[in-house]
């Protein structure tokens, strides 16, 4: 086994305990494991911004934007440190697929913790047919299936193509919602994405559930920037 991350083997590490009960699922080495930060309190309640206020400023700003804002809550596991964005560049815009195998368990872990118990339907945010091609899969979907193999792909589909990440911020809490139904969608769901960075994504994905049928969108992100 070597460290997707630093490509160092980490066969040297194996102990006669690890062989009595062996780590399947070790895919990074701990010194690169020390380096992604976990995104510790205080937050914001809601959205797991850094924030001294239980409610952050954002989501009050989404609260007056959308009246009832769509998102119930969202969790997220790491910071957006340099190294995070190193890794994250390596697996969305240099086609790294195998980056993700880092993340499987904690993203697993986290589910547990915070959403087991709430029936969710499990569904990464979909990229536009055109985004998709050009990067040979979706790094949501991806992430998604730490918690299972069939998220929910169909329901939920995006039409526009336009760079999330060119746009301001005022742009991209204003523009258009570029989500649209396919079929009457679930009644409670849990949207998963690499990144929360201002949350216009998860909430237009929201509230575009809620406006075809949906009663409560939660959703869990591997980065909090
Ligand atoms: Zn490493
Ligand atoms: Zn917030």
């Amino acid at each position: 086994m070597y460290c997707h991350i630093c490509f160092k083997s980490m066969q040297e590490e194996t102990t006669w305990k690890d062989l009595l009960t062996p780590k399947l699922f070790e895919y990074i080495c701990t010194e690169c494991e020390d380096q992604f930060e976990r995104n510790s309190s205080p937050t914001c309640q809601k959205c797991m911004k850094r924030s001294e206020a239980s409610i952050c400023h954002d989501c009050k700003l989404w609260q007056q934007i959308l009246t009832t804002d769509p998102l119930e809550q969202n969790i997220s596991i790491y910071t957006y440190n340099d190294f995070m964005k190193d890794a994250i560049a390596r697996f969305k815009y240099r086609g790294d697929y195998e980056i993700q195998m880092v993340w499987r368990k904690i993203i697993l872990e986290t589910f547990k913790k915070y959403f087991i118990h709430d029936k969710l339907t499990i569904m990464p945010i979909p990229l536009s047919e055109e985004r998709h091609q050009e990067r040979g899969f979706n790094q949501a979907e991806a992430l998604a299936t730490s918690i299972t193999y069939e998220p929910d792909t169909k329901t939920l589909i995006r039409i526009d193509s336009g760079k999330q990440s060119k746009k301001s911020r005022y742009e991209r809490m204003h523009s258009a919602n570029p989500f649209q139904t396919t079929q009457p969608p679930p009644k409670h769901i849990l949207l998963i994405d690499d990144i929360f960075t201002t949350g216009t994504t998860i909430r237009q994905c929201a509230q575009t559930l809620k406006q075809a049928g949906a009663q409560s969108i939660k959703s869990l992100t591997l980065i909090r920037s």
